[in-house]
């Protein structure tokens, strides 16, 4: 995912217009993977800050993920900004700085793009609000079929939400009991 710096890198001051994209694919980063589905693109500028070479700008895809409930994929876009640093080899930054560093014209950003995505992502993706999950018994994708398996083993947490939705509706008409209603 090169952005070519040849014409900016040795002139202070100088800001040039930049694209770049890489192929859909499965990228490892550290121990996570990122899949993308669409290809990732870079839209923005390259400043020549005079110390260093300033990348800004948006950075975009479509990753797939896993839902968090029923394990079924699906396409999350993700659109985020993009702001990097980046030096000459020779040059040396100071320790306050956070800076990446390149050599001859040409700048892969690929590795921060993905550290980028990886922030955003939400750690957990449902594939719809009201998605059921799997039968914590059987492992049936309770979305697409019913079970055989007996009501109490319907995962905790849909109990817990029912009864809370339950005192929601009562609240407000009763004089601020937290009894539970009898079912
Ligand atoms: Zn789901
Ligand atoms: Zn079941």
């Amino acid at each position: 995912m090169n952005i070519n710096v040849e014409k900016v890198k040795n002139v202070p001051g100088k800001v040039i217009k930049a694209e770049a994209t890489s192929e859909p694919n499965s990228y490892s980063v550290g121990a996570e993977m990122i899949s993308a589905v669409s290809p990732i693109s870079f839209s923005g500028t390259v400043e020549n800050s005079g110390h260093g070479l300033v990348i800004d700008g948006e950075i975009s895809t479509i990753v797939e993920m896993p839902c968090s409930r029923c394990a079924e994929k699906l396409q999350y876009p993700v659109q985020v900004p993009f702001h990097e640093v980046y030096m000459h080899r020779r040059e040396t930054a100071t320790n306050e700085e956070e800076v990446y560093f390149y050599e001859g014209d040409k700048i892969d950003i690929l590795p921060q793009v993905l550290q980028a995505f990886l922030l955003e992502l939400p750690m957990k993706v449902l594939c719809r609000e009201e998605c059921k999950g799997l039968c914590p018994a059987c492992g049936t994708n309770l979305n697409i079929k019913e079970c055989r398996c007996e009501r109490e083993l319907i995962d905790p947490r849909l109990a817990a939400l029912k009864n809370l939705l339950n005192d929601r509706t009562e609240g407000g008409v009763t004089s601020g009991s937290t009894n539970k209603k009898n079912l």
